[in-house]
This record gives structure tokens, sequence and C-alpha cells, in this order.
């Protein structure tokens, strides 16, 4: 199914700077310090962001999603949230009742930035406390500590934003499910009502890369990544989460990341700024990573894009089952007709338990989300 121009999309906008990099991150920012004295650079990427926007605001119709993610959305200062926020809606149009979402960091939230933010019409913010053991932060390189995320979730409930969601990171070496559940009892303490929880990825070309190659640390074993998934699922729908995708968790349906949804569901977004993937139609792009390549490409009347592909209907349809089967919206069972092992492979999958039927879905369980990455190539 190919989606349409006039479909509401997503929007995501990338603020491609951070206060120090952390050891784990594998996304696109600069430090900000390096930016220090002169902060000429984000001026310059604001301004290339509004031409970048202009390049397609009569491709998409409208958008009913907006993410500032990052690199750190809340490090952006005094009139520069409303100049985005002004680029924004000169050049595209928002569903009234939009999801507009940032992405925040304990180190830069205060309750004036709140209240601006909000001011603006932000309605679900993000932050990332990824841990609430001092020693784990400082492992994951991160530059606050327990005590202020925990500040800064009061300040949060306090500011009235109506989506509140916490990004907590697992699978950390000799982390034990004791330590885990600690974290996640005291982020519950704060009653965000979305929690996401990703296990530790250690890629190439990190620092925490070069300190594993180096031998300082021993990263988890299968047996113990297994139990600590299971720990977070069990723990947040004990409390009343639904487990919607395999790393996310809301308090109800209502406070699903409904931009996240929209990856899952293939629905087309826009994505701006240096490294922002887009979809539209059967086709992908992304953009550069390098923001000062980003703006120099936009100053000379050029789409900053560095790639882009178009999907064969092979590709589109193993896509399809790979991040449906993700999700606890799961696939109908009469598409899966359409893929050759199905009537062999869905039996034995109910049988092991990875996924149950639901009304005339078929969808993964709590086990099957273990193994997600590994279901729909059976079926291939
Ligand atoms: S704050 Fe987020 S984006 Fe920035 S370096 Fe850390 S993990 Fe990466």
């Amino acid at each position: 199914m190919k989606t349409r121009a006039d479909d509401p999309a997503g929007l995501y906008v990338h603020v491609p700077f951070c206060r120090q990099k952390c050891r784990y991150c594998d996304f696109y920012s600069i430090p900000y310090t390096s930016l220090k004295p002169s902060t000429s650079l984000v001026t310059e990427w604001l301004h290339a962001l509004d031409q970048e926007a202009m390049l397609y605001k009569d491709r998409f119709a409208f958008f009913d999603t907006l993410y500032l993610g990052g690199g750190t959305p809340t490090l952006l200062a005094t009139d520069e949230p409303a100049r985005l926020v002004e680029i924004l809606q000169r050049h595209f149009a928002f569903c009234p009742d939009a999801e507009i979402s940032l992405e925040a960091n304990p180190n830069d939230v205060t309750l004036e930035k709140l209240h601006l933010f909000r001011e603006l019409g932000f309605n679900r913010i993000s932050l990332g406390v990824q841990s609430m053991d001092d020693r784990e932060l400082a492992f994951l390189g991160r530059t606050h500590s327990a005590r202020q995320a925990a500040r800064v979730m009061e300040r949060i409930r306090a500011s009235g934003f109506p989506g509140f969601g916490v990004d907590l990171i697992y699978g950390l070496p000799r982390q034990t499910e004791a330590e885990w559940r600690r974290t996640l009892q005291e982020t519950l303490a704060f009653s965000p009502n979305h929690i996401s929880c990703y296990q530790l990825t250690v890629s190439r070309g990190t620092p925490l890369w070069e300190m594993q190659e180096a031998g300082l640390f021993e990263p988890p074993d299968e047996e113990q990544e297994r139990a600590l998934f299971l720990t977070a699922s069990e723990v947040l729908e004990g409390q009343g989460f639904v487990h919607y995708e395999v790393s996310n968790f809301a308090s109800g349906t209502a406070h699903f990341c409904r931009h996240n949804v929209k990856y899952w569901e293939r629905a087309p977004y826009l994505g701006l700024g240096p490294s922002a993937h887009s979809f539209q139609g059967d086709t992908r792009w992304w953009n550069h990573r390098s923001v000062r390549k980003y703006c120099g490409d936009l100053n000379r009347g050029r789409r900053p894009v560095q790639g882009s592909e178009r999907l064969s209907e092979e590709q589109v349809s193993l896509e399809r089952l790979s991040l449906q089967l993700r999700t606890k919206a799961g696939t109908a069972i009469r598409d899966l007709s359409d893929y050759e092992k199905a009537d062999r492979v869905l039996p034995g999958l109910l049988e092991a338990g990875l996924l149950e039927v639901i009304g005339e879905r078929a969808v993964p369980t709590r086990e099957g989300f273990l193994v997600a990455d590994r279901l729909p190539l059976l079926f291939f």
C-alpha cells in the first residue's frame, strides 16, 4: 500500500546540538560547548531549516504530529525555540489536535523553559533520564545525576504537560534485576504516562565501543538481557502500563506516542535537519549528517539529501511485517496469506507462545517481543 501526499504526515526536526556527547550515543549531534563563545552555528542552522522547510512546503499537505528531537532541543535558548516554531508554522499546516513533542535533557530543563515550550504549543515532553543510579549514569557518560533527573521530573509534572514520557536504558554491564527494578520504580513515582526502555547498544565508533574493545567491560549475556527485558515488562504492566511496542509502554492508549506509531505504521513523515530521514509513497531519503554540509547545501539552494531509496515490493512486504510484529497491534491474519510460509509458520508460533490471536489479528506476546527481530524472517 502506498501512502498518499494528502495523508496527515509526521514532522521530525533534528536539533544537532548537545551539551556533551554521551559515551553510547550514535545520533548526530555536536557538543554545544564547542560552539562557544559564538553560537552563530545555531543561527545558521535555523536559517538553513527555514530554507529546507520551504523546499517541502507543497509536498506534504499537513501534519498531525511534530517531534523535536536530536540532539538536545532543550539546549535552545532565549528566542530560538520561538523562531523555530515560527518557521514551521509559516511553511506548514498542522491539525488543531496535533501531538507536539520535544525531547529534553535533565541538564537543561528549568521551569521557565518548560513554560516557554508549553506557551509555544508543545503538549508532550520526553525526558532522557536513562537511569536513576549515579554509577550507571557515569558509565553512560551522562552529565546529570539521578537527583537532578528527579527534580526535573517533579518540575515537568508541575508544569502541566499533558504528555510526559521518560526514556530509560537497561542492559548495562553487570546490571542486576534489582538495580533495574529500582530505576523503574523510582521513575514510576513521578507518574509519567509513557516510558521507553531501550536496551543499551554499543555502536561502533562510540567511546563505549572503544572501552569494550579495550576489555574494560563485558556486555551482558543473552540470558541477562532477557531477564532485564522481562523485568521491565512485568513491572510496568503490573502498574497498568500497556506494553504496546517492543521498547515502549504507555499508561493508556491515549498516551501512545502518535509520532512513533507513524513510523511503525509506515505513514508518511518528513524529517528536517542534519541526519533526518523522510518517507513518502514508496521512497525514503535522508540528509547529510554534518550540520556544516547541511547548511552549505541549503545556502546554495540544494536539498541537503545524502541518499534515497525506492523500496521493492518484497522489501515493503518484509518491512511492513517486521514493523507490525514489533507492536501490540500485530498483523491481520488474513494479510498473512500473502506470505509464502505463513500456513506452516503461524501454527508453530502460536503453539510456542510467541504470537497469540486477538480478534482477527496475530499479535506478539511478551516472549514474542523478545525475538521480534527474528519473527518476520520466518514467513519468507
Ligand atoms: S543527550 Fe542524547 S543525543 Fe545528546 S549525546 Fe546524549 S544520547 Fe546523544
